[in-house]
């Protein structure tokens, strides 16, 4: 039995096991599987996105090597990447089922496609999705504080709620917070912004969580949003260099390769991306599942 068919408990719409997806009759090469994989539609479009230049083809599935998710949860995303999890569109266009009303169920607006629940609904976006976005923010920002303000005692990330403003000697830690400028400045709220005083530099850090094709999109209109921002406040704050690193991660757990190079920018340790990526991954699953019901 593999993964996908624990997972499959109605969920995934496919009858996995009853299907081509058990253990393969003769064993093929990574290549080869690959190749078989690629062909299918569905799947294509995963292994295609994670192995473009941008993406860290190897981190994006680190979570199948650390061990730290149960099986069923591994299974679980899968169908979420391959897209095989009974949205009311898959119903209709592939299992060919009579769907009266394809609209999503949470808002009633858009079709609910699959990419819609993991992160266009306006009615999960108020608190799902942000809970996800600030979830991230916080491992992040605890780092911070380990790295930059001697915090030695740190929380679990999920139960992390960071002040709005650290200060000690030479660090100064925002988070959340509206940056006073001269003139209007119209995003002027990043997630976090950490100011090294002695070093006179500042960093804007800001996360987002988006469909793993919209992450390079993501991640170049991050750094236009903040770039007035960032004159401003090197201006203002008589800074020698204002950097703006976003912080962007796959809705499905996808590493793009400037993940890596923001937490270095950041000089947080590169093996960061583990537990935010698990963060990432728990919380989608959690956001499909409440929406699409539990069918088990
Ligand atoms: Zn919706």
């Amino acid at each position: 039995m593999c993964v996908l068919d624990v997972a499959d408990k109605n969920l995934t719409p496919l009858r996995l096991a009853d299907n081509n997806y058990g253990p393969a009759e003769e064993v093929q090469t990574a290549q080869e599987s690959k190749a078989k994989w690629r062909s299918k539609p569905l799947h294509g479009r995963y292994l295609n996105t994670i192995e473009s230049e941008a993406m860290d083809t190897e981190g994006s599935t680190t979570y199948l090597r650390t061990g730290n998710l149960f099986i069923e949860t591994e299974g679980f995303i899968a169908a979420l990447q391959d897209q095989v999890v009974s949205t009311k569109i898959y119903r209709r266009n592939i299992l060919k089922e009579q769907v009266d009303n394809a609209k999503c169920r949470m808002c009633g607006e858009k079709d609910e496609y699959l990419d819609h629940i993991l992160s266009g609904c306006s009615v999960l976006a108020p608190k799902a999705y942000l809970d996800r976005h600030n979830r991230v923010a916080g491992i992040v920002h605890q780092n911070l504080r380990v790295e930059y303000m001697g915090l030695t005692e740190t929380t679990p990330y999920y139960q992390y709620t960071p002040q709005p403003v650290y200060e000690t000697e030479n660090a100064l830690l925002y988070w959340n917070r509206p940056i006073i400028t001269d003139r209007t400045i119209p995003n002027n709220i990043p997630d976090i912004v950490l100011t090294l005083k002695n070093e006179k530099r500042t960093y804007i850090i800001d996360i987002a969580v988006p469909l793993p094709s919209n992450i390079m999109k993501t991640h170049a209109e991050k750094i236009n949003k903040y770039l007035p921002l960032a004159d401003e406040i090197k201006k203002m704050w008589k800074m020698e260099s204002v950097t703006i690193v976003p912080i962007v991660v796959g809705a499905t757990g996808e590493i793009p390769h400037k993940l890596h190079a923001g937490l270095k920018t950041l000089k947080l340790q590169n093996g960061l991306y583990i537990p935010i990526q698990k963060s990432v991954l728990l919380d989608t699953c959690s956001i499909v599942r409440r929406v699409l019901g539990d069918q088990e």
